[in-house]
């Protein structure tokens, strides 16, 4: 197999191995073994890094599942992102992702172009907190669920400029202030945000960095999808603490 692929997890395997999770473009996660990686310096130094995103040559023995990587030359590390400690940060709430939500069945062409583009924006600075949000809408969508921003759960009717919104993650949905009856089940979540959120579900990929998002939206985007994303895989998200500790305010 040759394709390229963007390091997700190492570790080291005995005296002188590596194991290295992969998200390949052409069959999705691959766990691979780099032999002699620790000693080989000169093959694989500075590649097998977290993000890094690389060009592989990969050989798998007849009958085995075991991978064996055998070549691996680097597009990019993403520099800036192994510099920055909330860059840093954000690549690994978006690799924690990776990891529960992509699979070993085959390429995941959306999500492995999506996860390029988040790394790519990450690394030139550009917004850094919207490109999560980002991310995490899209990927949602890609993995099977979508959530509904576009009516009420409940009464179905179109979001209405005189009615207040919250959102239920235990369904992806929104839900009116006519249906919930006053009740404070669910997050609220501002028609600022219900636009937003909507369009970066609609936009192509190559358009996406336009949408600006920060301030109150920027935190409501960041609340309801760090919710849903728990929901959905039923697990917390390690690093998501460390952007709480690292952003009390959105500019
Ligand atoms: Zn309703």
């Amino acid at each position: 197999m040759e394709t390229d692929a963007i390091v997700l997890d190492c570790s080291d395997h005995g005296e002188s191995d590596v194991i290295v999770t992969l998200f390949s473009q052409d069959e999705g996660r691959v766990t691979a073994i780099a032999k002699g990686a620790k000693k080989s310096l000169r093959r694989f130094v500075n590649k097998l890094e977290l993000f890094s995103f690389l060009h592989i040559v990969c050989t798998r023995k007849a009958g085995r599942s075991l991978v064996f990587l055998a070549e691996a030359d680097l597009h990019t590390s993403f520099i800036n992102i192994r510099k920055n400690l909330e860059l840093y940060t954000i690549a690994s709430v978006i690799r924690e992702f990776l990891l529960v939500g992509i699979r070993e069945e085959g390429p995941e062409e959306n999500i492995f172009r999506l996860s390029l583009w988040s790394l790519h924006n990450l690394d030139l600075l550009q917004q850094p907190r919207a490109i999560l949000s980002l991310f995490l809408i899209r990927f949602f969508e890609h993995v099977g669920y979508r959530p509904d921003f576009e009516i009420c759960s409940k009464c179905a009717n179109q979001v209405l400029p005189e009615r207040t919104y919250s959102f239920d993650p235990s369904g992806g949905r929104i839900i009116c202030s006519g249906c919930s009856g006053g009740s404070t089940r669910g997050i609220a979540l501002s028609h600022g945000t219900i636009k937003l959120l909507r369009s970066a579900q609609d936009l192509p990929l190559e358009r996406l960095h336009r949408l600006k998002i920060s301030g109150t939206i920027l935190q409501e985007t960041h609340t309801i999808l760090n919710a849903y994303g728990r929901h959905l895989f039923q697990r917390d998200i390690v690093s998501w603490k460390f952007i709480q500790v690292h952003g009390r305010s959105y500019p």
